[in-house]
């Protein structure tokens, strides 16, 4: 599963951002997925509830943001948000379309206890 690899690498930038900032446990993290990332939403909820277990972040609350997609036309210009992906610029059909946002996964907020 993809998801459970992404997960994987997610923890371990949360338990290294975590003992930078000497907390006591995470409590809630917050990621941005991309439309086009090939991300389930659903299987990334599973994933993260399986992997928390015995971490510093066992009872984080996991927060999903859906990004659309961004492109940007490489000859005119515009840029567009969509839903679906798209291969040609919807304001002067060319094909040179560069993806903005949209094909990512990150970690947008991480949020922590701390001791005193
Ligand atoms: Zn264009």
């Amino acid at each position: 599963m993809h998801e459970l690899s992404l997960v994987a690498g997610l923890f371990e930038i949360l338990e290294e951002k975590a003992r930078d900032e000497k907390a006591l446990r995470v409590t809630a993290v917050t990621l941005r997925v991309g439309r086009l990332s090939g991300v389930v939403p659903e299987l990334l909820e599973t994933a993260f509830d399986t992997f928390k277990k015995g971490t510093i972040a066992s009872r984080a609350k996991l927060r999903i943001e859906v990004v659309p997609l961004k492109v940007r036309c490489r000859s005119c210009g515009k840029e567009s948000l969509t839903d679906e992906p798209v291969f040609v610029c919807s304001s002067c059909a060319s094909p040179g379309l560069e993806i903005m946002e949209g094909q990512e996964l990150t970690l947008q907020r991480m949020e922590i206890e701390k001791d005193g």
